[in-house]
């Protein structure tokens, strides 16, 4: 076999086999390799006409295939097949060579490859890949981490394979070791705050405005002409309007309510509690997913008392979907907020140069959370790369200015008819504890201090003080 395939793509599932595909259909040789053969061959027979796509049996065929440096892409489930598979190849690889992990990995575990691959002279890039079966095979949105060298040679490919945004790719070097990773991760956190406020906003639509499942998909269809425009504000009206074909009833009442995950929502929460990132509106939004499956607690708070506020007029409710996008933009700007806090926080913690810009410019496109809104973004961090917030830009500043009025009364209107808004309120609590002059966190450090002498500083002195508080109480 010619050692002539730019790129060898090894576990040939849904992501795999396209993201072969979309190599060579931009007309890069492709090794194709599976621990299955039959998929293997399965792939080039349906599709072997595409393109350079060269299949290989087995692990030495598939290296033996490969132009030098080498570069291998991994698709395989994260975890311990991900180190099988790295087992596998590591010994039949040269210093120099470049192995990929395109699985949804956990940040931690491409710090950990990435050193153990380093030490041996290889490349290791863990590379965030998003937006599913389709993105991979017609331009996903590509967060390659590793060394800068890696990015030389491989940069050039992703962004080819890219979704494209203005002519711009949706790729780009986010930085060292698991940097790529962990953007990945936010970015799926930031997608289950975003689904979540977008569900809520349907619930208060349904329930306190009275709308119809059909109608509130035509007011998001309309919201998604404006400022809220985005892949999941559209899917949510299609999903609306969908009629069940058994019942002849809205899809969205006959879908079972327990939300499902995979566990990247639940990654981004666990680490921002390790680098103390307040990331509210997406921990809300991943408990909000477990509680909705909590079968036997759900039945034991069922029937206790909730609100009891009367609907509103058909006029109220017509302002009330004015009120409720106000509401749910400005809880998404806290939301994108705390995800951009929680990727500088990181870039801290390990050391990453990550340009806060061009992760919005590569979340423009072939990601879930793809939104006009992310130009703004970016347009943001490129007027100030240091910016510390959203809400220190004067544009997002005015929009929540302008929100105050109506995101106040919605989340309020929510807690008085009794009807759950945890990502909302948790965006509003968020906004309301950063503005506040004085937090009542002055009292928690008197606590600490009374029972665990842990010491508080003052307002009007330096260093740490203590009260004898038996003596001096
Ligand atoms: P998939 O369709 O389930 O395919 C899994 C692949 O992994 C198969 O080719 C399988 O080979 C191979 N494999 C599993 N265990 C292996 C082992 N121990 N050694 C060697 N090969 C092994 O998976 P997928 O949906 O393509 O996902 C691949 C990766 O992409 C995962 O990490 C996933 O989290 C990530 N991802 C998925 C999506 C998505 O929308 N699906 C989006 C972004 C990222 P056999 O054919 O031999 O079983």
């Amino acid at each position: 076999m010619n050692a002539s395939a730019a790129i060898g793509v090894t576990g040939l599932g849904v992501m795999g086999r396209n993201l072969a595909r979309n190599f060579a259909r931009h007309g890069y040789p492709v090794a194709v390799h599976n621990r299955t053969p039959a998929r293997t061959r399965a792939l080039i027979e349906e599709y072997g006409s595409e393109g350079d796509l060269v299949g290989a049996e087995t692990a030495a065929a598939f290296v033996a295939a490969l132009e030098r440096p080498r570069r291998i892409m991994i698709m395989v489930q994260a975890g311990a097949a991900t180190d099988a598979v790295i087992d596998e190849f590591v010994p039949l690889l040269e210093p120099g060579d470049i192995v990929i992990d395109g699985g949804n990995a956990h940040f931690a575990d491409t710090r950990r490859r990435e050193a153990a691959l380093r030490a041996k002279g290889l490349h290791f890039v863990g590379v965030g890949v998003s937006g599913g079966e389709e993105g991979a095979l017609h331009g996903p949105s590509i967060m390659p981490g590793g060394s800068a060298e890696s990015y030389a040679v491989l940069g050039p490919m992703f962004e080819d394979i890219s979704a494209k945004v203005g002519g711009e790719p949706c790729a780009t070097h986010v930085g060292a070791d698991g940097a790529g990773h962990f953007v990945k991760m936010v970015h799926n956190g930031i997608e289950y705050a975003d689904m979540q406020l977008i569900a809520e906003a349907y619930d208060l639509l349904r329930q306190v405005g009275g709308y119809a499942p059909a109608e509130i998909a035509d007011i998001f269809r309309e919201w998604n002409t404006g400022r809220l425009g985005s892949y999941l504000i559209e899917i949510t009206a299609d999903v609306l309007a969908h009629v069940d074909a058994a019942t002849g009833a809205p899809f969205v009442d006959v879908v079972a309510d327990a939300a499902g995950q995979k566990g990247t929502g639940r990654w981004t929460v666990q680490t921002a509690l390790d680098l103390a990132s307040p990331v509210t509106a997406i921990a809300q939004a991943t408990f909000a997913r477990a509680a909705s499956g909590r079968r036997e607690l759900r039945a034991a708070y069922a029937g206790l008392p909730g609100g009891t506020t009367p609907p509103l007029s058909a006029t109220e409710a017509d302002r009330f979907a004015s009120r409720v996008e106000h509401a749910l933009y400005a809880s998404k700007v806290i939301a994108y907020d705390q995800g951009w806090t929680m990727i500088q926080d990181a870039a801290a913690e390990y050391g990453w140069k990550i340009d806060l810009g061009a992760v919005a410019r590569i979340w423009r496109g072939g990601c879930i959370i793809r939104a006009s809104f992310l130009d703004r973004i970016r347009a943001a961090y490129r007027a100030d790369p240091d910016l510390v917030s959203l809400l220190a830009e004067k544009e997002f500043a005015r929009e929540i200015a302008d929100a105050q009025v109506p995101w106040r009364e919605t989340v309020a209107s929510a807690a008085r008819r009794g009807i759950p808004v945890p990502a909302f309120s948790a965006a509003l609590s968020h906004y309301d504890t950063l503005r506040a002059d004085r937090l009542p966190a002055a009292l928690l450090q008197g606590q600490r201090d009374y029972f665990g002498a842990h010491t508080y500083g003052r307002t009007d002195r330096e260093g740490a003080f203590h009260t004898h508080w038996s003596t001096e109480g």
